[in-house]
């Protein structure tokens, strides 16, 4: 079923007129559950007609507020009509050909695009998949390749896939490892600078992780270290100013590949186009996704032309890797992030988010830290006075966030998050409804 038209002519209004999930919704959940296993998880079972700007529309007519952007994807917005056009006339003159097999323009324009957009003046190359968690591996298997170094470090709280190797660089056990063992070899993790359950600074911790990867794996055995500019699934913490900036240098100083993972981060979302860019690290390798094509499965893996050329012909690829009309959904939001000031618009968001958030953190002391960038915000919710984690807390303000129309995600090592990604062209109004739903939602 499809009520039509989607994107930014969408009515820009939180309406809700059923029960949330409605009737409707709750129908084809019963069937679902008949259907798809458990095993994948919906975090609010409406199910989607329609969406665009700030606003998700179900199949009973209910009009949600959007602060997920479906994980970190729709900066741009969902079915921006620009990303439409595009899909439409490529769909309409090939849907595939296989990059491997007849190669087409709109690859390697995006190659192009990423080489010049992220961080470094550097020569770079771009390989582009379907997944983050394909990106990541291929970070890996070129990092290896290039080093001919076995070892790979990560950090406590990071978060980079569900396939073999990327829940193995993983660190939470449970929802992404348990029980999906035996792991990956040769991936290694250290401590991670957390402004709000730390005692050390950035500098203090880097020191620590750079003291045990010496001492345990040896430097010289250590192809690269994967770290989130900030990280996302693990509850957008910040690492403390000069954690980065010497992990990369003790890298930099030791032949070690610094892979940015910034498929959360990416293309505006933090207020910057890539969140490196706001300690100045110019990564080696960076992979990126989510932002990356308006919904439309594609990733990338950027780097020194170096390190990328240095792979054997034959050795990346996949057969949908940079599938067409993915590729012309990027052109379109990389066109759609310059033209309509995307990044700027970030911005403003955390600028509207932040102060709001801190007032309210006065007044409920459950709100045990406020933090994040651009439009990549996060509370962390505790048992009032103490640094302990309250997921069931979190779980019920989520709730009550969701009743009302506001759809808000939760993330964190300890579940106790709850973050907030709009779609960066959320407009003003709907931005504020949402953090007065929100207020609701801790009972004023
Ligand atoms: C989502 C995410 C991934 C995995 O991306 P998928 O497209 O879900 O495979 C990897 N790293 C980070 C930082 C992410 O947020």
């Amino acid at each position: 079923m499809s009520s039509g038209k989607g994107g930014p002519g969408l009515p820009q209004e939180r309406k809700v007129v059923t029960e949330i999930p409605g009737p409707r919704s709750r129908e084809i959940q019963e069937r679902r559950l008949k259907a798809v296993p458990p095993g994948v998880g919906s975090v609010l079972p409406v199910y989607t007609v329609a969406a665009g700007g700030g606003v998700v529309v179900d199949v009973d007519g209910n009009s949600l507020i959007d602060f997920g952007s479906g994980i970190a994807v729709t900066n741009v917005g969902n079915a921006h009509p620009e990303v439409v056009r595009r899909v439409q006339d490529q769909v309409a003159a090939f849907t595939h050909t296989c990059f491997m097999v007849t190669p087409y323009e709109a690859y390697v324009e995006v190659a192009e695009r990423l080489n010049h957009l992220t961080p470094g003046d550097h020569e770079k190359r771009t390989i582009l998949v379907n997944s983050g968690a394909e990106a990541v591996e291929n970070a890996v298997k070129i990092a290896r390749y290039a080093t001919r170094r076995p070892a790979v470090v990560v950090f406590d709280h990071g978060y980079h896939g569900r396939t073999l190797l990327t829940m193995t660089l993983t660190a939470k056990n449970m929802p992404y490892k348990e029980g999906f063992g035996p792991y990956a070899p040769e991936v290694y993790r250290m401590p991670m600078a957390y402004p709000f359950r730390s005692e050390l600074d950035g500098p203090a911790t880097a020191a620590q992780a750079i003291d045990q990867i010496t001492k345990q794996i040896g430097a010289h055995n250590v192809a690269a270290v994967v770290v989130e500019p900030i990280l996302g699934e693990g509850g957008f913490i910040e690492p403390s100013p000069g954690f980065l900036p010497a992990i990369a240098e003790f890298a930099k100083a030791n032949g070690i590949l610094f892979v940015a993972d910034e498929i959360q981060t990416g293309f505006g979302r933090t207020g910057r186009l890539f969140a490196c860019e706001h300690e100045g690290i110019v990564p080696d390798l960076i992979t990126t996704a989510k932002g990356i094509a308006g919904g439309l499965p594609l990733a990338a893996v950027t780097g020194r032309a170096d390190l990328m050329d240095s792979v054997h012909g034959g050795g990346l690829g996949g057969t949908y890797g940079g599938n067409p009309i993915a590729c012309e959904a990027a052109l379109a939001v990389l066109d759609a992030l310059d033209a309509e000031k995307i990044v700027e618009r970030a911005r403003q968001i955390g600028d509207i988010m932040l102060p709001r958030l801190r007032r309210m953190a006065e007044k409920h002391p459950e709100i045990g830290d406020v933090r994040g960038r651009g439009a990549m915000i996060a509370i962390e919710l505790v048992k009032p006075g103490t640094t302990e984690p309250d997921p069931a807390r979190t779980a019920e303000l989520a709730k009550a966030c969701h009743a009302q129309g506001l759809l808000v995600l939760t993330a964190g090592t300890y579940g106790n998050v709850l973050r907030f990604l709009p779609p960066l062209v959320i407009p003003e109004h709907l931005l504020n409804e949402g953090l007065d739903l929100l207020e609701n939602a801790f009972g004023g």
